[in-house]
């Protein structure tokens, strides 16, 4: 039986990552691997758990198509998919009969008494991440076909790690689901009313599940203005940023919920959920509240950072961001269509456009500068970071 703890997950989840190098599709040189690697080759798959009772509402006061979407996927809908896979010929009280049909939420809130979530992200490889920036700086204009290249291999190997980490965490009294690509795209399809989805829900990528907002509320990492989610450690006094997809796995099992912090299992309370809902306010310019901040673009005794939204060549990021003085722009004040319930839509238009004019004429070309100027040059503030790790400490805890 496999523990749910941090430690043990994130030794799973290398040892699939490793594993995956036997297959033809992964089998580069190990010393120019396009995930970020320890000095001893290990792979620096990042984790976080969290685990609460079923009739936890993961995304209480969340719901605007400026923000996550409408229509998340929730715990109901990841666990119908599930039980509509598994369906077996016994009623709800277990008895025999000639009918298959799935077993309900209400089923399932009887039978086990936690949701366990594990959330997964696989860093980029620094040395590309800067070899990219360094290819921007030389010319502006032009994209990197590493860059896109390592995003691709990057995605492929954490979706095929995070099934096969699922598969080793089955057991016969739990239910086991992996939130890789395909599957968040069939339950996004198949648990989710039509009327629902695509632009009904909000603009989203890939389906109705926040891969990044799980990983935001679990504590895995912080959001950037960018909107990117990135993890900041420190070790021997220097600042590390990982920035890298995300993946979860989502396991109903018979235990009770840890509420203690025992095996770094996190439980996400009211009092961590407010203290988020601040921390990514950006118009929130509370200096107690940044001084939490990985991001830094409110000025706390530095000049603040800015440089993703400097190098976003379509204008997206500027168009989406308040100022550090935390006002929005009077131009983009002025679009007012764009606000819901105050919070603005990020103008992903100018973002896809810009892109998407540019992969059809070069398949390879990718933009994310974003990602990679922020994970290569954003400011890093250490007393932050170590202030949010302690504030996780303390608002994650229910005694
Ligand atoms: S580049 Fe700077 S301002 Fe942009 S998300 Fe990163 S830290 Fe924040
Ligand atoms: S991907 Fe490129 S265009 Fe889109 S927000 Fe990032 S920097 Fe701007």
């Amino acid at each position: 039986m496999n523990t749910i703890s941090v430690g043990n997950i994130s030794g799973i989840v290398q040892d699939k990552i490793l594993e995956l190098h036997e297959e033809p599709e992964f089998q580069w040189s190990r010393n120019r691997t396009t995930y970020r690697i320890n000095k001893e080759g290990i792979p620096q798959a990042k984790v976080a758990i969290g685990n609460v009772p079923l009739d936890y509402d993961l995304w209480k006061g969340l719901r605007n198509p400026a923000v996550i979407g409408l229509h998340p996927i929730g715990l109901k809908e990841i666990w119908n998919f599930y039980a509509n896979k598994r369906k077996e010929r016994v009623d709800e009280s277990g008895r025999q009969t000639i009918f298959q049909i799935p077993r309900s939420y209400e089923y399932a809130e009887k039978q086990f008494n936690r949701a366990v979530i594990i959330s997964v992200m696989l860093p980029f490889s620094k040395e590309l991440v800067n070899g990219y920036i360094q290819t921007i700086k030389d010319n502006p204009y032009t994209s990197s076909h590493k860059f896109s290249r390592m995003y691709n291999d990057v995605n492929l190997m954490i979706n095929k790690a995070i099934v096969r980490t699922a598969i080793a965490l089955v057991e016969k009294e739990n239910a086991v689901v992996a939130m890789d690509d395909k599957t968040v795209g069939a339950i996004s399809k198949e648990a989710i009313p039509e009327v629902r989805q695509g632009v009904s829900h909000g603009p989203s990528k890939g389906g109705n599940y926040p891969q990044k907002s799980i990983a935001a509320l679990l504590g895995l990492g912080q959001l950037g203005v960018s909107r990117i989610l990135f993890r900041d450690e420190i070790e021997n006094n220097i600042v590390n940023r990982f920035v890298g997809p995300i993946r979860s796995i989502v396991i109903f099992d018979k235990n009770d919920p840890i509420t203690d912090g025992t095996n770094s299992v996190m439980y996400p309370t009211d009092d961590w959920r407010s203290f988020l809902f601040k921390l990514y306010d950006f118009t929130n310019i509370d200096k107690e509240i940044n001084n939490h901040r990985f991001c830094s673009l409110i000025p706390h005794n530095d000049g603040g950072c800015g440089k993703c939204i400097s190098c976003c060549p379509s204008g997206a990021l500027y168009n989406s961001t308040p100022t550090p003085q935390g006002n929005y722009p009077d131009e983009v004040k002025k679009q007012t269509h764009r606000f819901y319930n105050d919070k603005v839509q990020f103008d992903y238009a100018s973002c896809c456009d810009d892109r998407g004019q540019l992969s059809t004429l070069y398949p390879e070309w990718s933009c994310a500068r974003c990602v990679t100027i922020c994970a290569s040059e954003g400011i890093r503030r250490s007393a932050s970071i170590k202030n949010y790790y302690n504030k996780m400490e303390e608002l994650t805890h229910l005694n």
